[in-house]
């Protein structure tokens, strides 16, 4: 097992019996390339669902390590897949979680932070710079619960669309938005829409940020026609049908999400995966 997920398992010593105790044999099927996914423009609507408990760093002492060095053991390829830097040593049947275009609501993200909690398991939120403004207690919370913030600009416009000085002001000013509140800066960019050009990839890696899309869409910013209460099966079957090893799975902040996010991962349990952490991934590889 990766270093990471033994650090990670100690925090959460019941579940990680279940979470980390279920790796199968790696699947050295080859990664296929996804279908191709209709350009993600998820609805607006927010719906009030359960809320839940507080960080349950609250009342850790102010002396924590703010974060245990994780070893880098993965690298994304250019299909946007998370493989092992070494497939001999580590494990190939993982997944990587990421949710994008928060910080909403409370009601919306505690419950995926208290779901990932559960399963152990870090994911990357792809914030928008005005959301972060407008929540910026919002994005805090996301950093105290150990989960990782990327960077999917600031107005979620298409920025292949754009002139430089504008897609740099989008890119960078979220960098400084989250440095300014977390004390941290985004390693992780994802274009809204995946719209780009050389000029996006070069902002975005003159910024020290690892550039992906996704190979695994959810497909759940797309389901207008789909009545709400069959939204999560949905959102659930989208992505088996999609699995590979080393998916990166597009999700968003959204309320049907939250309500398939524990039967999917106890699912990708079942079937072998387990989550990557997105800090061991190399983002200079
Ligand atoms: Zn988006």
């Amino acid at each position: 097992m990766k270093r990471a997920l033994i650090t990670s398992c100690t925090s959460l010593l019941l579940l990680a019996l279940v979470a980390c105790g279920n790796n199968a044999a790696p699947d050295n099927t080859a990664s296929q390339a996804p279908a191709t996914q209709m350009t993600p423009e998820p609805s607006q609507t927010i719906l009030p669902s359960a809320s839940s408990s507080a960080s349950p760093e609250a009342n850790e002492p102010s002396s924590t390590p703010d974060a245990v060095k994780v070893e880098k053991t993965y690298r994304m390829n250019k299909n946007y897949f998370i493989v092992p830097i070494d497939k001999e040593k580590t494990e190939n049947k993982v997944v990587l979680l990421t949710f994008d275009d928060g910080p909403k609501a409370p009601e919306t993200l505690d419950p995926l932070l208290d779901i990932l909690d559960k399963h152990n398991a870090r994911a990357i939120f792809f914030v928008n710079g005005y959301r972060v403004k407008a929540n910026p207690e919002l994005l805090k919370v996301i950093d105290d619960r150990k989960q990782i913030i990327g960077n999917h600009s600031w107005d979620h416009i298409e920025l292949k669309k754009e002139k430089e000085p504008k897609i740099k002001e989008q890119i960078e000013n979220v960098q400084a938005i989250v440095k300014e509140i977390t004390g941290k800066t985004p390693v992780f960019f994802r274009p809204p829409f995946g719209s780009s050009n050389d000029a996006v990839r070069q902002i975005s890696k003159d910024n020290g940020l690892l550039f992906m899309t996704w190979s695994n869409g959810s497909l759940d910013w797309n389901m207008a026609k789909t009545p709400e209460a069959k939204r999560p099966q949905a959102v659930i079957d989208n992505v088996l049908e999609q699995l590979h090893p080393g998916s990166n799975i597009l999700m968003h902040e959204l309320p049907w999400t939250a309500k398939a996010l524990d039967s999917l991962l106890t699912q990708l349990e079942q079937k072998g995966y387990s989550f990557v952490d997105p800090d061991a991934i190399d983002t200079e590889l």
